[in-house]
Parts: structure tokens; C-alpha cells; sequence
């Protein structure tokens, strides 16, 4: 696929575009908008997405390591600006990341689905 070598891996990434042609949407809209639907595959290359059932397991631990980042990113700006004890300011700053949730969860799959095709390509 020509198209590939135009973009990174990065930008695919971010641009939620499939890791092996790098020109079709993994997902139907922008995840910055809400709880989009995946394709099933890929409408340019037909890469099927989805591999196995439960295939997004890996995808959740990918997401629980990116939440607890951003948590302690928050918290530890919070505290930087409000000096709350440590129970305040964890509280908050989970109650802040909860909008983030969904986007966090999305953009986590597309890591996985990037991840698991760097070690195995088909
Ligand atoms: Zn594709």
C-alpha cells in the first residue's frame, strides 16, 4: 500500500486511521465527539479490526495505565494550586477525569489495535 508510507505511525494513531493502510477510519466518527461505533473492518483495505472475541481485553489494560497517569497528572496540578489534603484532591481530580473516560477508552483501543499489529502483522 502506497498510501502508508505518507503517514506515521503517530499521526494514524491519532488520526484513528487502520494500522495497515493508514487511510481508513477505525471509528464511524471523531472520538473527540462522544461514544462512536467501530467499523467492523477497514472501509479502505478491509483489515478486519475486531480479531478474536474479547480481542479488546488488551485494550483495558493499555486504558488503566493511560487513567491513572492522567489522574496523577491531574491530582498532583490540583495540589500544585490548591495545597487540599491528599483525599480531596484524589476525589477531585477522579471526579475531573470522569468526562475524559469514554475518549480515554476509545483511544486506548486504537494503541491496542497499533500495538497488536507491530508484533504481529497477519
Ligand atoms: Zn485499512
Amino acid at each position: 500500500m502506497d498510501a502508508r508510507a505518507n503517514v506515521s505511525a503517530a499521526r494514524g494513531i491519532f488520526g484513528q486511521l487502520c494500522p495497515r493502510c493508514r487511510a481508513g477510519r477505525i471509528f464511524r466518527s471523531s472520538i473527540f465527539r462522544g461514544f462512536p461505533k467501530m467499523h467492523e473492518c477497514c472501509p479502505v483495505c478491509g483489515l478486519k479490526f475486531e480479531r478474536e472475541e474479547g480481542y479488546f481485553l488488551g485494550a483495558m489494560y493499555i486504558s488503566y495505565g493511560l487513567a491513572l497517569i492522567a489522574i496523577t497528572v491531574v491530582a498532583g496540578l490540583l495540589w500544585a494550586f490548591t495545597r487540599w489534603s491528599i483525599e480531596k484532591t484524589v476525589v477531585r481530580s477522579v471526579l475531573l477525569f470522569v468526562p475524559l473516560a469514554p475518549t480515554l477508552t476509545l483511544f486506548s483501543r486504537v494503541l491496542w489495535i497499533y500495538l497488536d499489529r507491530s508484533i504481529d502483522p497477519e
